[in-house]
């Protein structure tokens, strides 16, 4: 039974990695998910069959209440909540790799040394990825204040908090008291909500994938500590894609790992005040400027997918090109709230994946767009990230203001997620369209039929 046991592992962790792979692709995405779905029910159900098991009836309550948690939470979740979603999913992964440890540890009946300090270290990663993670929840769903919580020796702080935890780690390996089981976890639980509490701004997103990764390698060394092939595979996959998309994340921010975790991003304000005005536009004006463009690009961002406007854009840029007009998206790395955020709404609506335009390869198209159309969009369009000092600096923006007229969708005077004005909206050839996205786009479509 054991045997057929850890091949059923072997082959989840096999589909894991094949359905992975489907999930590389737009096409193929929604499948990969469903194949690394039923490899993980399979993996579940198959533990129920290892010999020596025990304890069957709280694996059932266990497994019968977080498929009913999960499933109603997953159903009702709006898009824009996605981030918070995945970042409670990520410390669920980091908790159940502590709680395995926990108990081994607690039964103190490991095979080696080795394998005892495996444990530890992956309870270590683990505790810390849970409590970070439940602090990057209570952040993005506003429990608590999203901006950096900074006090003074913060730093020195944070790192004696870890070296407690680290220490009494080392110490569990000569004396694994119920006292410093207990030391060893609160310490780490700590670092974690400390380690979290000056992050904010736009580092959210890196962090939540940073803790993604951990918490994957967590579970893969909780695998080699109670010899679970399924777990060691599945955490190392899950630790190597999420420190690529970590890094990858990163990058497209132009902001280092180490400077994300140290934190105090987006504390302070951006210097100097705008010139220049904000300039409205009728919804009828802005359709003449469409309709009679000949390139027009369009840059999503958040406020598209808050007022899940993606269908009335889809509409639109259908009935552009209808009248001949060439239609591109601008997609930026981390518009919206998630990484590909943008992409999903609009393979959604149904855009042709070829209309969308990765930063580098759209930026050098501004100068030629004869309009360049914000939807909802703000930090990514902001010309503020090249200037120093301002909390966004650094990071790539989608060259808008290069574009020979801009037109501006949102509801006010709303600041983006960094809260950072932005003179984009104040420059000579920008037009401020205000309302709802969707609103105002199905008010652009009717006026566009009349032209
Ligand atoms: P921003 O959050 O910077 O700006 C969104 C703008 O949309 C606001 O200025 C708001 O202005 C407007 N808006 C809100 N609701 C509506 C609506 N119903 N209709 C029209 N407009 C609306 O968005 P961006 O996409 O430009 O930038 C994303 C930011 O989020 C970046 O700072 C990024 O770092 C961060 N982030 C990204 C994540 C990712 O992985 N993609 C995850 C977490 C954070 P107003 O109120 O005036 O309408």
């Amino acid at each position: 039974m054991d045997t057929f046991v850890q091949l059923v592992y072997f082959l989840t962790a096999l589909v894991f990695i094949l359905g992975l792979r489907r999930m590389s692709a737009p096409g193929t995405a929604r499948s990969g998910i469903v194949w690394a779905g039923l490899a993980m029910a399979a993996a579940t159900l198959v533990t129920f069959l290892t010999p020596d098991m025990q304890n069957f009836g709280l694996m059932l309550v266990a497994i019968v209440l977080g498929t009913v948690v999960a499933w109603v939470a997953a159903k009702r979740v709006a898009m824009t909540d996605m981030p918070q979603m995945v970042a409670v999913y990520n410390g669920m992964g980091g908790g159940a790799a502590g709680s395995i440890a926990a108990v081994e540890l607690l039964r103190g009946e490991f095979e080696s040394t080795g394998l005892m300090a495996l444990a530890v270290l992956g309870a270590l990663i683990g505790a810390v990825s849970f409590a970070g993670s439940l602090m990057a929840f209570a952040k993005l769903q506003g429990l608590i204040s999203s901006r950096p919580l900074i006090f003074p020796a913060q730093r020195p702080f944070n790192l004696a908090v870890l070296l407690v935890a680290v220490g009494v780690g080392v110490w569990l390996l000569r004396d694994d008291a119920a006292a410093f089981i207990l030391l060893f976890f609160v310490a780490a639980l700590a670092f974690g909500v400390l380690v979290t509490l000056p992050i904010g701004g736009g580092d959210m997103p890196v962090v939540i994938s940073l803790f993604n990764a951990l918490t994957g390698l967590a579970v893969g060394f909780e695998g080699f500590a109670i010899g679970n092939a399924a777990l060691i595979v599945a955490g190392t996959v899950v630790g190597a894609a999420g420190t690529l998309l970590t890094v990858l994340m990163a990058r497209a921010m132009n902001r280092s790992i180490a400077s994300v975790v140290l934190g105090g991003f987006g504390v302070e304000q951006a210097g100097g005040e705008v010139k220049g005005s904000l300039k409205p536009i009728e919804v009828e004006d802005a359709a003449v400027l469409l309709g009679y463009a000949s390139k027009v690009i369009f840059v999503p961002g958040y406020g598209m997918a808050v007022a899940q406007a993606q269908h009335k854009l889809r509409e639109l840029s259908d009935l552009l090109e209808s009248k001949g007009v060439e239609v591109k998206y601008a997609i930026h790395p981390v518009a919206g709230r998630m990484p590909g955020h943008m992409n999903v709404l609009l393979a959604e609506a149904g855009v042709a994946y070829e209309k969308l335009y990765d930063l580098e390869e759209i930026n050098p198209e501004f100068p030629t767009a004869d309009v360049a159309v914000v939807i909802g969009a703000n930090d990514v369009v902001n010309p503020a990230a090249h200037r120093q000092g301002s909390p966004l600096y650094g990071m790539p923006i989608l060259d808008v203001d290069k574009a020979q007229n801009a037109i501006v969708i949102k509801r006010g005077q709303g600041k983006g997620f960094a809260g950072v004005e932005n003179e984009l909206f104040y420059a000579e050839n920008t037009r401020m369209l205000y309302g709802d996205a969707q609103n105002v786009l199905g008010k652009l479509v009717q006026a566009l039929k009349r032209l």
